[in-house]
């Protein structure tokens, strides 16, 4: 009888341990892909991940296919899907590889109970962690709360595992259950196509996703710490999305850094980063909550003005600070913004703005390809000062200040404010202290050609560090 591999957010034939596990059984492989209804949030998270998971599963559909065997894609309940499946083609087996988010255990555990009643073989498999969440835990079996003991006990569980290779070759079942036609499932922008520039920097699928890996570790790693945090330079391995969609394994990426000539201090902190991932998603597994409410609860009374003309500046990269409109226009333009400016522009919404950071998150979460129902609201959570191991709220960053340390020639504002192009560097940052000389110069009418800023940057300080302090003294 054949098994069925149920791909989820793993779509990827490498290190994919559910399906090398069928391809050793020597059955024939019904590789199945489930639509589930949106509002479980097991899917794509947003329109722009949408857009990333039509070519993810193109791509995984033609890997599949010179394996042997096609993407099966169907749509609605995964038990009711599951149950049909097994009944048109008389498998009495299920693979899959774990999720670890509450949305999709909330569907995979009574599943798996339920098929396993009827007599099913229902196996499913550890790799889309380094680590298992419950494996990592304190002295008294908690989960941590902290990063530093959360990264050191990481280093004590050593290596994660080994990866395997994508199967040689997958048997086709002799009878195929029936499949949807993935154009038939609106993935894709419809007019107008706000992700016609995606393709400018994106190419979903694992070989992609290898390629970017091969490319970062003989190249970029090397200077990643000193790089990291400059948005003009392509100096991060841009594998976030990649992961998202589970193209690639984080084992797959942790054993590529081994044995590298790169600088020790480099690869660790280039390691380190993806420990941030595995944080975010332990955290996420052992606390639910962490996506909707603060994990501090003293910010439950934090007096957001949430002004919707401010919110929708700040989505238009409208705001007259440069590197926060710089990074919002990336974000639409790309579906990516750099980690730097990501927590500038996060920042700039929760405390210039006093807009509550779950409006933040939504929006990121549906204009992301990496979006990822994690990392998105620990990231959040961080900038707010409201997350575990956050930063400090009281600390603000200052947008003129943030560019000028990490994109100290403006190139990176320059490519996503063009109307700023010709600005001196020495405005870049600041075009509403520039004398009128140099904005003249540069064609530049402030209110005009690029908004006055929205609020001024020390009173916005002063009224987010005073409205802090009065939640504290409450
Ligand atoms: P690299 O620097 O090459 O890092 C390698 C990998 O480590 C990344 O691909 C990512 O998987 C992981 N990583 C790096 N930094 C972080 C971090 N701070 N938290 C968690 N994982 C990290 N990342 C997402 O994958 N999805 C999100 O939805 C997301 N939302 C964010 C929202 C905010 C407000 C902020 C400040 C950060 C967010 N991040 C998110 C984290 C980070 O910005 C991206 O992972 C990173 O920019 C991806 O680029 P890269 O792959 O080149 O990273």
């Amino acid at each position: 009888a054949p098994v069925i591999v149920w791909f989820r957010k793993d779509l990827r034939a490498d290190d994919n341990a559910a399906l090398s596990a069928a391809a050793e059984m020597g059955r024939p492989v019904i590789a199945l892909y489930i639509r589930e209804p949106a509002e479980l949030g097991t899917g794509p998270l947003g329109a722009a991940q949408a857009w990333w998971v039509h070519h993810a599963l193109a791509s995984l559909a033609a890997t599949l296919e010179e394996l042997g065997t096609p993407l099966v894609l169907r749509s609605g309940d995964a038990h009711a899907v599951l149950d049909h499946v097994i009944e048109e083609t008389g498998a009495d087996t299920v693979h899959w590889n774990r999720r670890h988010d509450p949305a999709g255990i909330a569907v995979d555990t009574p599943i798996k109970a339920a098929l396993k009643v009827r007599g099913l073989a229902v196996r499913s498999f550890a790799g889309q962690l380094l680590h298992d969440p419950t494996r990592l835990m304190t002295g008294e079996k908690k989960p941590y709360r902290v990063y530093t003991p959360f990264w050191k006990a990481l280093e004590r569980e050593g290596e994660p595992h080994e990866p395997v290779d994508a199967p040689e070759r997958l048997h086709t079942p002799k009878r195929l259950p029936q499949s949807e036609a993935l154009d038939d499932w609106a993935l894709l922008p419809a007019k107008p196509d706000w992700a016609a520039a995606f393709g400018e920097v994106w190419t979903p699928g694992e070989k992609a996703a290898r390629e970017r890996l091969d490319t970062f570790v003989n190249g970029p790693i090397e200077d990643y710490k000193t790089d990291r945090d400059r948005p003009a330079i392509d100096a991060t391995s841009l594998l976030s999305p990649h992961l998202a969609s589970g193209e690639i394994s984080p084992a797959r990426i942790w054993h590529a850094t081994r044995g590298l000539e790169a600088p020790r201090e480099d690869v660790i902190h280039f390691r380190k980063e993806l420990a941030w991932r595995e944080f975010c998603h332990h955290l996420h597994f052992h606390f639910p909550a962490l996506a909707e409410r603060n994990w501090n609860d003293r910010f439950d009374d934090f007096p957001w003005e949430g002004s919707d003309r401010d919110f929708d500046l700040w989505t238009k990269g409208m705001t007259g600070y440069p590197i926060v409109d710089a990074g919002m226009r990336q974000l639409w333009r790309h579906g990516w913004v750099h980690n730097r400016v990501r927590m500038i522009t996060a920042s700039f919404l929760i405390k210039h703005l006093m807009i509550d950071w779950r409006r933040g998150e939504k929006w990121f979460r549906d204009t992301l390809v990496d979006a990822d129902a994690a990392s998105n609201p620990a990231n959040w959570q961080w900038v707010a000062g409201s997350g575990a191991d956050a930063s400090p709220f009281f600390r603000i960053f200052n947008p003129i200040l943030q560019g000028e340390k990490f994109d100290p020639d403006g190139t990176y504002v320059r490519t996503f404010v063009p109307e700023l192009r010709k600005l001196d560097s020495a405005w870049i940052h600041k075009p509403f202290d520039a004398p009128e000389s140099a904005l003249a110069e540069a064609g530049v009418e402030l209110g005009r050609t690029y908004p006055k800023p929205i609020v001024d940057h020390a009173s916005a300080r002063q009224r987010a560090l005073a409205a802090y302090k009065a939640l504290k003294s409450d």
